[in-house]
């Protein structure tokens, strides 16, 4: 990854990146004329970011160019917190389901990830020392309830984590967050039939334990499941998280008239949140626009990008983002849910989807095409939309790194 990174910012064409001109500089890097976008200051305005030994040391108008050893001319471009991705996959080789982190996350303008359930307390350690110690992307994790994590799911063995409920355990789980809180944020769950059976809400109650024993969140995988969702939000609790929210089908938010189950909104006033995890099979564009046509959108949006999506429909957190700016909302409130949103939703360090002054030197560029781009959700329904948010470059703790190319499809 590090040779890659190197390479990909040497032929950043985009980008005008001045290198080693000002070695006595007091900053190491300027994001110079960006439209930066910070809603956790709000802030949407023409800005220059400057960073020093990997912090965001200042933002403001006209900081010169003499001031800083690195360059990068992000005019025309926008200009945003690292994106901090609450569901991805990325335990590439263990779960069948994982893919490598850099590429997918750290090329694509996002700079922290929470691998959502690939590993179990069995095979967490793994997670640990193979990806998470290593990757250039910082990773968090969710530990899955079941010891094996997401390993036995695929295309071709559809039986899921939970099948055999002896698989969940709220001791180990405990004993592996005890040692791991550094890096584990929370408890996943999946609850779909094909994973969790007809055992789903005993499934969830051994996940409650574990996840009230430690004083973490859960996030809860909702759809498909053999109970009703109002069933199965009856055992969440005030922090914890659903995901896959805006998903189609059965045991979704949605009665049979479209309109929002109220069991999901009283659900939300008591501080439950919704979390997108837009994933291979769970973001539906009926759904979405008929939840955000009765008000009710998402707290956080996170891509659940993995090994079966991430050719499409899901792509990358960008697409998942360019989707909700169709669905009608504000750029800002849409990267907030990317940012903000995303960094108080668990217990990350302080500093993180934040450009303000002192917070990590995370930011992401992004060029906002315009023209007629087709986006497909999980079902192979498909929008016409007119903006798209393509990853340019990612500054993590100060360092660039370039973006990798992405599939446009062009009317
Ligand atoms: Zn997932």
């Amino acid at each position: 990854m590090r040779s890659y990174s190197r390479r990909t910012v040497l032929f950043q064409s985009t980008l005008a990146a001045a290198w080693g001109q000002n070695p006595q500089a007091r900053y190491d890097l300027l994001i110079r004329g960006g439209h930066v976008i910070d809603p956790s200051q709000n802030l949407s305005a023409v800005r220059d970011v400057a960073i020093a030994r990997g912090k965001v040391a200042r933002i403001a108008e006209g900081i010169p160019e003499s001031s800083a050893r690195q360059v990068v001319d992000a005019r025309g471009k926008l200009v945003t917190p690292g994106l901090i991705d609450i569901h991805v996959h990325v335990y590439d080789g263990v779960a069948p389901l994982g893919i490598p982190a850099d590429p997918n996350c750290i090329a694509k303008g996002v700079t922290t990830v929470v691998d959502a359930g690939s590993a179990g307390a069995h095979t967490f350690p793994g997670l640990r020392k193979y990806v998470i110690n290593v990757v250039d992307t910082r990773v968090y994790a969710l530990l899955n309830i079941s010891v094996v994590g997401q390993s036995t799911l695929s295309t071709d063995n559809p039986w899921g984590e939970l099948i055999d409920l002896r698989l969940a355990n709220p001791k180990l789980a405990i004993k592996t967050i005890e040692e791991n809180r550094d890096v584990i944020l929370g408890i996943k769950i999946r609850l779909t039939e094909n994973i969790a059976g007809r055992h789903d809400l005993d499934a969830l109650r051994l996940a409650r334990e574990a996840s009230d024993a430690v004083g973490l969140p859960i996030m809860a995988h909702i759809g498909g499941t053999f109970s009703s969702l109002p069933k199965i939000l009856e055992l969440l609790r005030k922090g914890d998280v659903i995901t896959h929210t805006y998903r189609a089908g059965e045991g979704g938010i949605l009665d049979s008239n479209m309109r929002v189950l109220p069991e999901v909104r009283k659900a939300v006033a008591n501080g439950l949140r919704l979390d997108v995890g837009h994933g291979a099979g769970s973001f539906g564009w009926g759904v979405a626009e008929a939840a955000l046509k009765q008000d009710l959108a998402p707290g956080t949006i996170s891509s659940d990008v993995h090994h079966y999506n991430v050719q499409g429909p899901v792509l990358d957190l960008a697409t998942t983002l360019s989707k909700f700016l169709h669905l009608g909302m504000k750029l800002e409130d849409v990267m907030a849910r990317a940012t903000v949103n995303a960094a108080n939703t668990f217990g990350f360090p302080k500093g993180l989807g934040t450009l303000r002054e002192g917070s990590e030197g995370d930011v992401a560029v992004f060029q906002m095409a315009e023209g007629d781009f087709v986006l497909t959700d999980s079902g192979k329904q498909s929008r016409v939309v007119h903006r798209r948010l393509l990853p340019v470059a990612t500054v993590k703790g100060g360092r660039v790194y370039g973006a990798a190319s992405i599939p446009v499809v062009t009317l």
